[in-house]
């Protein structure tokens, strides 16, 4: 038996057979586990990697379902504080929500993988009672060490019935960006409804799979990521279990991603009929509509190789801008590795002098975009293109230059 990951012809969420090879990714190493640099090359960990389409639920989903163990990052856990352009977010969802859902010092507001509490902190400002579920030790105690309420623990129905059974009832929850790395999908929403009040709202926020397809956001694709969810597919989902998608709302956040309000209550907004109406015009019942990434992500790699090779032949250097796990599956699928990459440099220091998985380029702080001056650098967080130019704004004064990979490969 593989004791490293499984293949399951079953749909995640219908469970049925008809699923279709979309894109294949080849043999890729997980992203965001970064690695040290004694451990040999041939001793790193590939799992294949391949996005498959259901023909009866409509949902994009990885065919491969790596084992969890080797996914989970206990040493360098993404800390969802690090971008100032996702805090102010947050920051602007919050008091949209008070006013929204009329919270206020009665009210309970329970986040599942509530990271370091930079979303629930803008709850407490505002005296709104809040119960963080967390996984990872490391973020969890920086919550606590801020004040904000929080259980080290792994969200599923287990967990939700104890809460429940400790009088836990929630007027809103709130899940953004958790939703597509579930394993056991049924099980979570199962939970969720456990714990949600008869007047409560959910509110599950994730990339949506028309932005990961328009925009060729291939990169957004790795083991952790399991499903790639539309509006119908997240439908299909919630339909199971008797709860209602009342409103949904698009959002520029991760390269285009969606927020959907769920609820016991049927309330069906406009906004919601009109999406799913958005989706059927685009074709998202058919394979084709799917199949345009494998195309458009191969002129990617094709236009990103050879422009990156114009430096390398004229002996210049390339770097790189963030150690995060888009970048690991970018450099893996377009084979851009130590030999054309120098460096990459990240703002968490946790993941300074480790390697990249895959490509194995060494990690340091961006300071040294700066101190070496390379002649150009690889924007892997493109989505927080604005951010990081005005960040890096002597590395530009100085001629560098930003290459910025999708959603069309160009120069700044
Ligand atoms: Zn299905």
């Amino acid at each position: 038996m593989n004791t490293t990951y499984s293949v399951s012809d079953s749909c995640r969420v219908c469970g049925k057979g008809n699923l279709h090879s979309i894109l294949e990714y080849g043999d890729m190493p997980i992203a965001d586990v970064l690695i040290d640099s004694t451990l040999p090359k041939e001793q790193e960990l590939l799992i294949p990697l391949t996005l498959v389409w259901c023909s009866d639920c409509l949902l994009l989903q990885l065919h491969e379902t790596a084992n969890p163990n080797l996914l989970f990052n206990a040493k360098y856990p993404y800390l969802s504080s690090i971008s100032s352009t996702w805090l102010n977010h947050c920051r602007d969802n919050v008091e949209s929500l008070i006013k929204t859902f009329k919270l206020d010092s009665n009210s309970t507001v329970v986040e599942l993988a509530s990271n370091d509490g930079y979303l629930l902190r803008n709850f407490v400002k505002h005296n709104i009672p809040v119960l963080g579920i967390e996984p990872s030790s490391i973020c969890a105690d920086i919550a606590i060490q801020n004040g904000i309420n929080t259980r080290t623990e792994f969200f599923d129905s287990t967990l939700a019935e104890k809460l429940q059974t400790e009088g836990i009832s929630a007027d809103l929850v709130i899940s953004n960006n958790v939703l597509a790395h579930v394993h056991e999908l049924h099980d979570f929403v199962n939970g969720v409804k456990t714990i949600l009040n008869e007047n409560g709202s959910w509110i599950i926020e994730f990339p949506y799979v028309i932005d990961l397809i328009d925009g060729c956001a291939f990169d957004t694709v790795y083991h952790q990521h399991l499903c790639y969810f539309s509006v119908h597919s997240v439908k299909a989902l919630l339909d199971q279990h008797g709860l209602f998608i009342n409103d949904v709302q698009r959002l520029s956040t991760h390269g285009g991603s969606i927020r959907v309000v769920v609820s016991r209550k049927r309330d069906i907004g406009k906004s919601v009929t009109d999406l799913l109406e958005q989706e059927s015009t685009l074709g998202i019942i058919n394979e084709r509509y799917y199949r345009q990434i494998a195309e458009d992500s191969k002129k990617v790699k094709e236009q990103l190789c050879k422009l990156i090779d114009k430096f390398t032949m004229k002996r210049q250097t390339v770097a790189a801008y963030g150690a995060a796990a888009k970048g690991t599956t970018l450099l893996a699928y377009c084979d851009l590795n130590w030999e054309k990459i120098s460096f990459v440099v990240d703002k968490n220091k946790k993941k300074h002098n480790k390697l990249l998985p895959g490509s194995r380029i060494p990690i340091f702080h961006p300071s040294r975009l700066v101190s070496n001056q390379p002649d150009a650098c690889l924007l892997l967080p493109w989505n927080l293109k604005e951010e990081i130019l005005t960040e890096q704004s002597k590395y530009c004064q100085h001629g560098g230059k930003f290459i910025v990979p999708l959603p069309k490969v160009s120069m700044i």
